[in-house]
């Protein structure tokens, strides 16, 4: 079992962007969306830098996803795109770990992305960051699988923000992870995969069967 306090970060909620690179919308076969796609993962799912990532033994693919973390820094509700920098209080890695077969499976995404270890976060978070343009590369046993730049996002930061905060209330320690670039791929057993993002580092996560 992990040890939440090995993650830099305690949200009340986990929140994704789906398809936020129109390379990655097209790789799965989807349109780029007209309005942010939005879903949930549990904070049960976040492990830290170095813990395993645990392949379940029900799906037969479970996909590596690469994205830049938004930390929320204070409470908040319908922030306005103007205000939304203000209310952030850092950044860090996720990676988006998904249960591929699962997600097409059920059209939800819950158990698709919400197995216990399938949100790795980390390795720290840092507070004073430009996000517009960073670069951000995934790698698989030191093999670059993905590589893009948070300046290809197809819904900003603070259009995010806004729109998840016309519905919900934003607590201190929420996370949004911003969504992933192209190039997703299967993880197998004894596989090391790398998230890396320009000026915050490497979240560094070993691969292993379920026992
Ligand atoms: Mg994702």
């Amino acid at each position: 079992m992990s040890d939440i306090l090995s993650v830099p970060v305690r949200p009340s909620k986990i929140l994704c962007v789906g398809r936020n690179y129109a390379e990655h919308a097209a790789e799965l076969g989807h349109d780029v969306p007209a309005e942010p796609l939005i879903f949930m993962k549990p904070p049960s799912s976040l492990i830290g830098s170095g813990e395993a990532i645990v392949l379940p033994a029900i799906s037969e693919r479970v996909d590596f996803e690469g994205e830049l973390a938004v930390v929320i820094g204070r409470r908040c509700r319908h922030v306005a795109e103007a205000d939304a920098m203000g209310v952030i209080g850092g950044y860090t890695i996720l990676n988006d770990i998904t249960a591929r077969d699962l997600q097409k499976k059920d059209g939800q995404w819950a158990r698709a992305k919400g197995f216990d270890t399938f949100a790795p976060c980390g390795p720290r978070l840092v507070t004073d960051l430009d996000p517009t343009d960073l670069e951000i590369k995934t790698l698989v046993n030191g093999e670059l699988r993905q590589h893009g730049r948070t300046s290809q996002f197809i819904f900003s930061i603070p259009r995010v923000i806004a729109f998840i905060s016309r519905a919900m209330t934003l607590e201190e320690g929420d996370v949004i992870s911003t969504g992933t670039p192209s190039g997703v791929g299967p993880l197998k057993p004894g596989d090391t995969v790398e998230v890396w993002v320009e000026s915050i580092g490497s979240l560094i996560n070993p691969v292993r069967a379920e026992a």
